[in-house]
């Protein structure tokens, strides 16, 4: 039969309660997924890092890209209005000198002044020179690389580059009619020539004032430029300065929110765990103080392997407490065993009782009853150093070495561990647990190992409560004997009243009560000394156990008197067993040195609960047929009779 080592099923829970239970457990999951609490410690560190980095990333980022655009608009500045606004007022200045030195020529009558025309046209080269720094300056990018970027996305405004096409044509136009005008006016007084110097002079001034417009306006338009990238650039500043504010913000509340996660997520389940060591190291052991596990990571194992500890230690200590106030050895071997089964899930085990002195075994649970069987086989109960276990003093296990105790029974797909009781130097007893196989004889429960450790750290626990209760109960049975001749004694029938009257009542029989008294029994002691009435009291002990059944209780009652509970007798079969007792001790002979002695015995018989409902009022009743035994001449057996209590009731 294989054996299945599965705990009994869980009771069924309420379906409402369960669905609660699952929503609240995926909205846990949810959550441990959000704030990481289930990551082992290692990846969590690795994110928080990853989010530290990409905070600062994302400042550094929005810095980079402000200072960007601020060098951009510097250089829209500094390369696009900066060099044409100083232009413009160079240009101004040759058309000014232009223009006066025109009307210098003007005032001349005849002829040039050589001077002032090679003003007028080093004014007009100079602005020529102007006008090819200007497209000079926009077409050679240079510098470091983002400048070198930010250039070639600066591409100059079509406004400066229509303004030096104008410029350029203008520039030409002044210099045609500059040429006109100095050629004409060279060759007067011809008449001819006067009307057009007039136009040629009204045609220069006419461009120098359309230049000096032309650059004005551009002029203008370059302050107008000029102050909007100021704005712009006031507008970026600021825009980057909140932004990174912003930031920082974000990221200083998430790394406050994950430092105070990590304090609740490690510093506290770490100082619960502390505490409770300290508790342990003092002995106060309460589960109240078990660690709350918040997380699946290292720290929620570690906090559950903990509280699977305390479990254990808080189970142990109350099991040692619980065991240590038990009644007897029996009600401690019964605690092993519902340990075994309801704790520990080990559904099939034996527990086996030594008797050192008969050198014997017996199972003590589970009982053997039903289909309770043995495993062994039933020679061991017999003779208890045919088990190995008992032999050797050591753990046999069938799982290290298959078929090591030939005196186990062979079952397939079942093995064995007998574990010995070894207490104050024996072995008190056995408790063998059997688990499944696999083919090759190992464990088929990876879970056994554990079971099998757990067992022996609660049979580790029982041993000293097993000894101690094992020697109560010897001293316990000790006073309960009688040493004189190893039958109970009168504290025994007290001790056991109880047990005997329900066993009967509960059976719905009767209990046959002889009480017997040796005659003349003082002299023996008077005639042969004390020693010879110590062995006549001996033999007839004897004489008497054998005389009635194994069931049957023979009592030392006194010194020479005796109660014989003769168990579940049928009505009228008491009397009869007393005679047979009567005509027993009548033939004993005893040996007292070189003698021998014969003794005869009177008894009184009564019934319970025939006679009356009383235990000891039926006891009274058969010592009062005794006296009525020893009145009519001793050596007989007389039957209770409700006539002698109205005369007996007088003792
Ligand atoms: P009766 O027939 O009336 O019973 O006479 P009896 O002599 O037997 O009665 P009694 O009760 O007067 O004497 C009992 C004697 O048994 C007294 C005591 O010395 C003796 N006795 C009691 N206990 C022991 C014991 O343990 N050993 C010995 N040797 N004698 C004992
Ligand atoms: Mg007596
Ligand atoms: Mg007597």
């Amino acid at each position: 039969m294989p054996l299945d080592d599965r705990s009994p099923a869980s009771t069924p829970t309420d379906t409402t309660a369960r669905s609660d239970n699952y929503l609240w457990l995926r909205l846990r999951r949810l959550l441990g997924l959000l704030t990481f609490v289930d990551l082992p410690i290692k990846q969590k560190f690795l994110l928080l890092t990853v989010g530290t980095l990409f905070w600062f990333g994302s400042m550094a980022v929005v810095t980079v890209l402000a200072l960007t655009a601020i060098q951009y608009k510097y250089h829209q500045v500094s390369e696009q209005i900066m060099p044409h606004q100083q232009a413009a007022h160079e240009v101004l200045r040759h058309l000014q000198n232009i223009d006066r030195d025109l009307q210098f020529l003007g005032q001349i009558d005849t002829g040039l002044d050589l001077l002032a025309v090679q003003s007028l046209r080093e004014h007009v080269k100079a602005i020529r020179a102007v006008n090819a720094r200007l497209s000079l300056h926009q077409s050679v990018p240079s510098g470091t690389f983002i400048e070198t970027v930010v250039r070639s996305l600066a591409t100059p405004p079509a406004a400066n580059l229509q303004y030096l096409q104008n410029m350029v044509v203008l520039t030409d136009r002044l210099d045609q009619s500059l040429d006109t005008y100095i050629t004409t006016k060279r060759k007067m007084p011809r008449p001819a020539d006067t009307i057009t110097v007039a136009s040629s002079f009204d045609d220069t001034r006419a461009r120098v004032a359309e230049g000096t417009a032309l650059v004005n306006q551009h002029a203008s338009r370059m302050a107008g430029a000029y102050g909007h990238i100021n704005t712009a650039i006031y507008q970026i500043i600021g825009d980057s300065v909140n932004a990174i504010l912003i930031v920082l913000l974000i990221a200083s509340t998430l790394l406050m929110f994950f430092v105070r996660w990590i304090i609740v997520a490690f510093q506290r389940p770490i100082a619960t765990i502390i505490r409770q060591i300290d508790s342990l190291s003092t002995g106060d052991i309460t589960l109240a103080k078990k660690v709350a596990v918040k997380s699946q990571d290292e720290i929620g194992t570690l906090s559950s392997k903990f509280n699977i500890l305390i479990d254990s230690v808080y189970g142990m200590t109350i099991y040692k407490k619980v065991i240590e106030e038990d009644a007897d050895l029996d009600d401690v071997y019964h605690r092993l065993g519902d340990v075994f089964q309801h704790e520990l899930g080990i559904a099939h085990y034996t527990i086996y009782d030594i008797n050192t002195q008969k050198n014997e075994m017996r199972v003590v649970h589970p009982a053997l009853i039903g289909d309770v069987q043995l495993h062994c086989d039933p020679e061991v109960l017999s003779n208890c150093q045919q088990c190995r276990a008992v032999n050797t003093g050591h753990t046999v296990s069938s799982f290290e070495f298959h078929g090591v105790c030939r005196r186990f029974v062979p079952q397939p797909g079942v093995g064995h561990i007998c574990i010995p009781l070894v207490a104050g130097g024996h072995t008190g007893g056995v408790v063998q647990l059997r688990f499944a196989t696999d083919k090759r004889h190992g464990l088929l429960d990876s879970s056994t190992p554990q079971k099998i450790f757990e067992a022996e750290t609660y049979i580790n626990q029982s041993l000293s409560v097993i000894e101690a209760k094992r020697l109560m109960q010897t001293l316990r049975e000790s006073a309960m004997v009688d040493p004189l001749t190893g039958l109970y004694n009168r504290r025994f029938l007290q001790e056991h009243t109880a047990q005997i009257i329900s066993g009967v009542l509960r059976r719905k029989t009767q209990i046959g009560l002889l009480v017997c008294d040796l005659d003349y029994f003082k002299q023996v002691n008077d005639a042969h000394g004390h020693d010879a009435g110590d062995q006549v009291l001996r033999e007839t002990s004897i004489v008497m156990k054998k005389t009635v059944r194994d069931s049957d209780i023979v009592i030392r009652f006194g010194g020479e008197e005796f109660l014989i509970l003769l168990m579940d007798v049928q009505p009228g079969d008491a009397l009869v067993v007393a005679e047979k007792i009567r005509k027993s001790i009548e033939a004993l002979k005893v040996s007292v040195g070189d003698k021998i002695l014969q003794k005869t015995i009177s008894i009184g018989v009564a019934e319970f609960p025939g006679d009356t409902d009383g235990f000891w009022q039926a006891i009274k009743y058969a010592d009062v047929a005794l006296y009525r035994a020893k009145d009519l001449g001793r050596n007989q057996c007389v039957r209770f009779d409700k006539e002698m209590w109205q005369h007996g009731g007088d003792f």
